[in-house]
């Protein structure tokens, strides 16, 4: 269900006007649908019906505490990829027991204090990182539970930097020499076996790669049983695309019933780290025009959000549906490329965009919820963004805007020369 209207020519975000936030709260501001948030989350739990699982939201797509907060209530677990995403879902309320740990440089500080929060699994992306995991666990006596992204190399059709899953990337351990590592970390006296994991790519828009990934990972595990190692967990990470523009994603719903459907009667807790899916159109960004200007043939619209907000149209080339807030009849429309105040070409959050605005009108950046604000940089001393959560007709802020103390903190000037 959509979470946005326009009523009488205003935008709302359920029962809360967008013009009314940006006036008492100003510009960037995001603002997030608690309801779309939970019934995303909803989506996902309700479809499991009788199936064992367990789901675990990617934290890295938005990792802020009321959206952890509001998803640990709705007993969701929490897919990790630091110490600090650990340390944000803990004071979020989040359960240790339900946190999985990815990420292919997990420092040793990060796995002593997973181990000692004791969290659900660590998903292991390489032999060496099993060693570390081995020796620091013998060295705290704590059994380390363990599941081996493998990487099933399979093509998941999505733009190079989010696709994951196949050989010649950085992320998890060939599906083909998978078997050896998952003996050898038998063999090992503080480790655990639990599961086995694959994350394939972001942003998917088709079941068949998840199915795909899923029968190649199901023949390891009848390896591994032959090999007398039993997994009680698959973990399919996450990877559900989202519709940005005109993408057909499946729906949650008809997703993990095609997975569940592949796993057929195995006796296995089904795990998923999903994170776009549930956040992104959950969330907008909302942003003031500063300037119309005309360059030769383009007009420009600079707006007071930038790339240090919202990076994924300069780093992906992402397209974001871009709207008025509220309607200008006294406009002419034209066409414009939404531009940020950064010193950068590449400082842009659309293109070409048919829009009837004058200095000073508010534009609402749509699916901004999912890595928005958690890609967002202090670049060119800016600081970051207001979050609101939108309570059907509430409006609570998150997250207050950065001052100018908190541009600036922790650092000293060098002493003044002797
Ligand atoms: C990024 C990531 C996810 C979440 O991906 P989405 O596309 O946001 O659903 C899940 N698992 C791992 C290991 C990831 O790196």
């Amino acid at each position: 269900m959509s979470h946005f209207s326009r009523r009488d020519g205003q935008l709302y975000i359920d029962n809360v006007a967008l013009a009314s936030l940006a006036a008492e709260h100003g510009t960037p501001a995001y603002v997030y649908s608690k309801t779309a948030i939970s019934e995303q989350f909803l989506a996902y739990q309700n479809a499991m019906g009788e199936q064992n699982h367990l789901i675990c939201y990617a934290v890295k797509a938005n990792c802020s505490l009321a959206i952890l907060n509001l998803l640990a209530k709705l007993g969701a677990g929490f897919d990790i990829v630091s110490g600090g995403e650990l340390e944000r879902v803990l004071a979020a309320g989040g359960q240790a027991q339900k946190i999985v740990f990815s990420g292919v440089g997990k420092s040793h500080e990060e796995i002593t204090l997973a181990l000692q929060t004791g969290i659900h699994c660590f998903n292991i992306e390489s032999l060496a990182e099993l060693e570390r995991i081995q020796q620091i666990a013998q060295s705290l006596d704590i059994i380390a539970p363990i599941s081996i992204r493998v990487n099933p190399d399979v093509d998941a059709g999505t733009h190079p930097y989010i696709s994951t899953g196949l050989k010649e990337n950085k992320f998890g351990i060939d599906i083909d020499s998978v078997l050896a590592v998952y003996q050898h970390a038998s063999s090992l006296s503080h480790v655990m076996i639990k599961g086995v994991d694959c994350h394939i790519g972001s942003q998917l828009t088709e079941v068949a790669p998840f199915i795909d990934a899923m029968d190649r990972v199901l023949l390891l595990i009848d390896r591994l049983a032959e090999a007398g190692i039993s997994i009680e967990h698959l973990d399919l990470g996450g990877g559900l695309g989202v519709r940005y523009q005109d993408e057909q994603p499946p729906a949650i719903g008809d997703y993990i019933r095609a997975i569940r459907q592949g796993l057929g009667t195995r006796d296995l807790c089904l795990i998923l780290e999903p994170g776009r899916s549930i956040v992104a159109n959950a969330g907008v960004l909302l942003s003031k025009v500063e300037y119309l200007k005309a360059a030769g043939d383009k007009r420009f619209a600079i707006v007071d959000a930038a790339m240090n907000d919202m990076l994924r149209p300069a780093l992906y080339q992402a397209w974001l549906d871009i709207e008025t807030v509220s309607d200008n009849t006294q406009a002419s429309t034209d066409v414009y490329d939404i531009v940020g105040p950064v010193c950068e070409t590449g400082d842009f959050l659309g293109k070409q965009r048919s829009l009837a605005i004058d200095e000073g009108d508010l534009l609402c950046i749509h699916s901004a919820g999912a890595y928005g604000m958690a890609m967002s940089s202090n670049y060119n001393s800016r600081p970051r963004a207001v979050e609101i959560m939108v309570d059907n007709n509430v409006a609570h802020v998150i997250r207050a805007r950065e001052t100018k103390a908190d541009l600036m903190r922790g650092e000293s000037l060098l002493p003044d020369p002797r």
